[in-house]
């Protein structure tokens, strides 16, 4: 690439010389070197500014580089690096007591992981134990983890490429009225149908060969699909009645994403397992873990639990958690993001769909937000095939990043997931850009 500085152009050579880079052909990528990052922006190589409205791949919560998570990571290394799992260490324990402290009900033992999938590998582990039971259902519109089961139980067509029967995963159709499974025209009939569904595939796989259903609480790579009041209740009574274990994948929805500590508050249930990881400590170490409701912990009271890891809990990744978690106490964040949502973003995005003719939809919470791109609002052709990019929402995209913005694209939608750090001048100026980047790539289609 031209005008990049000598540092950034041997980071792009090596990169394309020794990086292999996750999804993707490696012959087609051309990554944009990052040398710089501070709270909502971050610098490419030649020194051009971007408003960052992805938090990379929605995770840096309280934004790049917040000082408070940068000096307790440095004094953690400065008074100790690691520690193995079995040892009992103050910042560990710490960590685990906050999360504790904000899971709903009785979800008050944490098991850490390094990321999200292997939240979710460990999550179906315990249900499978417990229930004595092996198949997982869980949405075609998800997304769960990379790892051989994650991917498997995962929805969306990442799963293809590794599908394998081995695994005991079922998919069903979760609620989606914009483009719903059941033919339904509300919200109401849509809880309805979906969970009148979800209990025919429950009765026709068998209850007594199902341990668990894992849901994300709010879908997000997926399309950001509020669940309809009365679903994740619907849902909750079902695994009641089936002995069936409840996981909440809250890895991307919660830590504050959705206004909320976690998106099942939205729904007022409680799992009997929580996923969680990225915003957990902003992601700026590794971490992910799952949050264990008493039921299941007694499961293992006498009984080995037969999983680990060698980083389960590491210092540093606990450290930057006990942080990030006591910055969002002090600073309120999941009650001002609450309010960002429903002040700044929603009127913003309602405002753009009522101006531009491909947007079929705006939906979301807090700073969790999918714009769903059609070219035909009344047929609700999506902009881009499912699985697929198309020349228009790669019109949009380069029309934003030309502009300075960072914006999240999966198939015909764009999401706005920016830190919850973010202001609303920035998050202003964010849905300016992609009202002009909108309204260019439309006018140059006609
Ligand atoms: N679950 C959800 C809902 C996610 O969005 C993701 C990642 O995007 C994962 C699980 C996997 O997390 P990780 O990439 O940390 O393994």
């Amino acid at each position: 690439p031209a005008a990049l500085t000598a540092d950034a152009e041997r980071a792009y050579d090596l990169d394309r010389q020794h990086v292999f880079h996750s999804w993707s052909a490696q012959a087609t990528l051309d990554p944009m070197v990052v040398t710089r990052a501070e709270g909502s922006y971050l610098w490419n190589g030649d020194g051009a500014r971007f408003l960052d409205f992805t938090s990379q791949l929605v995770y840096t919560n309280l934004g790049h580089q917040h000082p408070r998570i940068v000096a307790a990571i440095q004094e953690q290394a400065a008074s100790l690096c690691t520690i193995a799992p079995g040892y009992a260490n103050g910042t560990r324990s710490e960590a685990a007591r906050l999360i504790a402290s904000h899971t709903p009900g009785d979800l008050d033992k944490v098991f850490f992981t390094n990321g999200g999938a292997d939240a979710n590998e460990h999550a179906i582990r315990m249900a499978r134990l417990h229930t004595g039971k092996h198949k997982v259902l869980s949405t075609y519109r998800s997304y769960h983890g990379g790892t051989q089961l994650a991917v498997n139980v995962t929805g969306d067509p990442r799963r293809w490429p590794s599908d394998n029967g081995s695994t005991g995963t079922v998919h069903f159709f979760g609620p989606f009225l914009y483009r719903s499974s059941f033919s339904a025209t509300t919200e109401e009939e849509e809880c309805q149908r979906a969970l009148a569904h979800l209990e025919q595939v429950i009765a026709l796989e068998g209850a007594s060969t199902i341990a668990a259903v894992i849901l994300e609480s709010i879908p997000g790579t997926a399309g950001i699909m509020m669940p309809p009041a009365g679903y994740l209740k619907g849902v909750r009574e079902l695994c009641d009645r089936h002995d069936i274990v409840f996981i909440a994948d809250e890895v991307m929805a919660g830590f504050g994403r959705a206004g909320r500590w976690f998106a099942v508050e939205h729904g007022d249930v409680v799992p009997d397992l929580l996923t969680f990881a990225k915003g957990v400590n902003s992601g700026y170490v590794p971490l992910g873990g799952v949050a264990i409701s008493e039921k299941i912990h007694r499961t293992f009271a006498e009984r080995t639990y037969p999983g680990g890891l060698t980083y389960s809990g590491h210092p540093l990744a606990c450290a930057a958690a006990v942080a990030t978690i006591e910055t969002m106490e002090e600073e309120n964040i999941v009650e001002r993001v609450d309010a960002l949502g429903r002040e700044i973003l929603e009127p913003g995005l309602r405002d753009l769909a009522a101006r531009h003719p491909w947007i079929g939809e705006v939906r979301g919470t807090g700073a969790f937000w999918a714009i769903e791109l059609v070219s035909d609002r009344a047929t609700r052709e999506p902009l881009a095939p499912y699985g697929g990019s198309s020349p228009a929402m790669a019109a949009i995209i380069s029309g934003c990043t030309r502009r300075g913005l960072l914006p999240f694209s999966n198939f015909n939608r764009i999401h706005v997931v920016p830190p919850l750090t973010i202001s609303a001048a920035e998050a202003t100026e964010g849905l300016a850009i992609l009202d002009a980047a909108l309204t260019e790539a439309y006018d140059a289609t006609r």
